[in-house]
């Protein structure tokens, strides 16, 4: 299929689910803020790798991009720490759901992998440690990172990062029991405050499309395709640990009926990337029961099944 295609494979793609919207799933209520979200809404945005882009629906809606975060976090952290950073944190799936607790008892403390809640607290730790010792703040980092991504400003909801510290009980267990393995180095505080600020990032699908380009891309920045954002082999480890842990519980699933990297988050997004073509982003709020959106999967089936791309 010619990179020029793409259009009418969108446009199809929502009119063929738009007649299930507010049909079946949850939008994620445990976060107040995100619990009135309309959950008959549904973007998709692709970019290619010459830059590009398709969309179709409610692709231009900012949302709230929760775990989506993760990957950019992660990045970052892989950036500036390199294989050090896996001191801290594991590769491995988890099979449990994201908010899980279970494992880190007996693996002392060490999450599973950067992508469930515990990993995603301890990377946001080390990227605490890092700003700190370069005096400025992780929060800011992380804003001009996407905001250099996407070739606009990006900003925080900061209602909806104050609605999950106020109810994010668990992330706060979590976070305090790493701590009392030693695995967590910063003031819970700081690290919990600033999870809770990348997961209330609010940016489109298109912005998101946009913003991943680099793991369909050995790494190219977006924008400027010079500059590099990873090394080809810090991508290729990135799109690894989403394809093996980025749709938690699910991951298994997702590989067998879409075949490609994914990251999803409780606010309906989920970033997908065929490796040397594309990234795409889809947006629908209602969840199925493993925390992923419900009509998102089905827009990244449809979209393999209609252009034959996966990683298999
Ligand atoms: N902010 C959410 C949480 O910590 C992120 C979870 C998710 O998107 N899967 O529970």
């Amino acid at each position: 299929m010619k990179d020029t295609d793409f259009q009418p494979v969108l446009d199809d793609i929502v009119a063929t689910l738009r007649p299930l919207l507010g049909t079946a799933g949850t939008v994620a209520s445990y976060i107040p803020a995100l619990a009135c979200i309309d959950a008959r809404q549904l973007g998709i945005a692709l970019r290619t790798c010459d830059g590009t882009e398709a969309f179709a629906g409610d692709a231009q809606t900012p949302f709230s991009i929760q775990s989506v975060s993760k990957l950019f976090t992660l990045t970052l952290a892989m950036q500036r720490m390199g294989d050090a950073l896996w001191e801290r944190i594991g590769r491995e799936p988890s099979g449990n759901p994201f908010n899980s607790l279970v494992q880190l008892e007996n693996e002392h403390g060490k999450p599973r992998n950067p992508f469930i809640n515990a990993g995603a607290i301890a990377v946001a730790d080390r990227l605490v440690s890092q700003a700190l010792q370069a005096g400025g703040s992780a929060k800011a980092d992380i804003l001009a990172l996407m905001g250099s991504l996407c070739g606009e400003p990006i900003s925080f909801d900061d209602e909806v990062a104050r609605s999950e510290a106020a109810t994010g009980f668990r992330n706060i267990a979590l976070a305090n029991f790493m701590k009392s393995f030693g695995k967590i180095d910063n003031d819970v505080a700081v690290v919990l405050d600033t999870y809770f600020h990348q997961c209330a990032l609010r940016m489109s699908c298109r912005q998101l499309a946009r913003a991943a380009a680099f793991l369909c891309r050995d790494g190219a920045h977006p924008i400027d395709g010079q500059a590099e954002v990873t090394g080809e082999r810090q991508t290729r480890r990135i799109n690894a640990l989403m394809l093996t842990c980025g749709t938690y519980d699910a991951a298994g699933d997702v590989a067998f009926s879409i075949g490609l990297p994914c990251k999803s988050g409780v606010g309906g997004g989920i970033v997908a990337v065929v490796p040397d073509r594309l990234t795409l982003c889809v947006w629908s709020p209602a969840l199925d029961g493993t925390g992923n959106s419900l009509l998102g999967m089905k827009a990244l089936e449809l979209f393999v099944a209609r252009t034959g791309l996966s990683v298999f």
